[in-house]
């Protein structure tokens, strides 16, 4: 197959030096990953236990469900709960009951933890454990914390996938998993190309149902598609079972070294993995070129927000010819993107963690053409004339492997496509 990506570059930015920055940092809160987890697991509960600040979070963000149930809310702590006065412990236990009685179709319940649950220290770990013993085995009860104490938006479904991880049924079974919430119809692609490999013991966390089949062992090796699940890579391995280390399922690149990862550990046979991947890999680059007519050339700017800024500035500098001027990304954990590091031109400069107005200054400074930043940061550079991408916008829709490679490259290219139609109107 013919390359269309350039060589991988001499070193990499594996070792590359790294600013880090602990300063003020702008990011939403763990609590957003429901909107897209109770999506994907369909017979699963939310309920936040917080203020009615991360109830209006939750409704606005989400929208109101009209013609189905919900499937996640709120237990509003009032002031009597947050001073103490009241046994909100009781209370909450007491509201998942009625919650449990009213709703026979939820099979797991996550107690969501937030800022206020925290700072009063209710104990969710230990209502989700009795909860659980009253429930079992009709309902699983778990706990994680998606509060915004020095956490990013995404660190939500880690926390969630991570709490799974111990409550997974043990095997010995020689099996694949893939980890890391994607839309079902992205899923069910990759899943197609695995299954054209030979590569069908599968398994995903997390599963569409409670009930699937998803278990853990010595024999299992996990793939993850999303690269902001290091607590639940630890979780997993804790389990004794592998990573199998790779660039992310972005674009044609990513997409096909994932697989090549995966197929290499399942002893695939070469000419069946190109025989399965041509036809796609085709369909992805010619869709991201589309898109590369309007990004080659011009510069990005990460601010640290969803932590896929690694992963996307791969993409965007070998796929689409743009060029990142600074990476910034919460965390840089590099067991869970080293492989992408290796992929990133030598001197690429990388920060980790913020301090908001540096950062700021460095990117007016820099003048990129493409801004990617979380929605607060957004609306003031777009009005000192950059252009900017929501980070949010990426996990909110389907960007993973190659059928969706053409729409990733789109996200970025939007941008830049309408600012030059607006300055041509301005123009006229
Ligand atoms: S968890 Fe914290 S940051 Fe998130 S909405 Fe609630 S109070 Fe705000």
């Amino acid at each position: 197959m013919t390359r269309h990506t350039p060589p991988p570059p001499a070193a990499g930015c594996r070792n590359a030096p790294v600013l880090k920055q602990r300063g003020q940092h702008e990011v939403f809160c763990g609590l957003t990953g429901i909107i897209w987890l109770h999506r994907k697991m369909q017979d699963a509960f939310f309920l936040v236990v917080g203020s009615r600040t991360c109830a209006h979070l939750l409704q606005s963000a989400a929208g109101v469900m009209i013609f189905a149930e919900p499937r996640f809310g709120t237990a509003i702590l009032e002031e009597t709960d947050l001073a103490g006065l009241a046994d909100a412990q009781e209370e909450l236990e007491a509201q998942v009951e009625r919650l449990l009685e009213r709703r026979g179709d939820i099979r797991q319940l996550f107690l969501v933890g937030s800022c206020p649950s925290e700072v009063i220290k209710l104990d969710l770990a230990r209502a989700a454990e009795r909860l659980s013993a009253r429930h079992a085995p009709r309902v699983r009860v778990l706990n994680y914390s998606g509060s915004g104490i020095e956490t990013t938006f995404t660190e939500g479904e880690d926390a969630c996938l991570a709490a799974m991880v111990p409550a997974l049924p043990a095997t010995d079974r020689r099996q694949l998993m893939l980890v890391g919430a994607l839309p079902d119809v992205v899923e069910d692609q990759a899943l197609d190309l695995l299954a054209q490999m030979g590569i069908t013991d599968v398994t995903v966390l997390p599963a569409r149902h409670a009930d699937s089949d998803v278990a853990v062992g010595p024999n299992t090796v996990f793939a993850l598609t999303q690269p902001f699940l290091g607590g639940t890579h630890a979780a997993l391995e804790r389990r004794g079972a592998r990573h199998i280390p790779a660039p992310f399922p972005f674009g044609e690149e990513g997409t096909t070294a994932w697989l090549r990862a995966v197929a290499r550990e399942f002893g695939v046979d070469p000419a069946r993995f190109d025989a399965v991947t041509d036809a796609p890999r085709a369909r992805a680059r010619h869709a991201v070129a589309k898109a590369t007519e309007t990004l080659n050339g011009k510069s990005v700017f990460f601010f640290p927000d969803s932590q896929l800024e690694v992963p996307l500035a791969r993409f965007l500098t070998r796929e689409c010819g743009m060029e990142a001027l600074e990476v910034g990304t919460p965390y840089l954990h590099k067991g869970v993107v080293g492989a992408e590091l290796d992929l990133l031109a030598d001197g690429t400069a990388l920060s980790e963690g913020q301090d908001v107005d540096l950062q700021l200054d460095r990117c007016r400074a820099a003048r990129p053409d493409l801004t990617v930043c979380g929605l607060g940061l957004a609306n003031p550079l777009e009005a000192e004339g950059l252009t900017t991408k929501w980070a949010i916008e990426l996990v909110f829709t389907p960007v993973h492997f190659y059928e969706q490679a053409g729409d990733l490259a789109g996200l970025f290219s939007r941008p830049l496509r309408r600012r030059a139609a607006l300055k041509l109107e301005a123009a006229e």
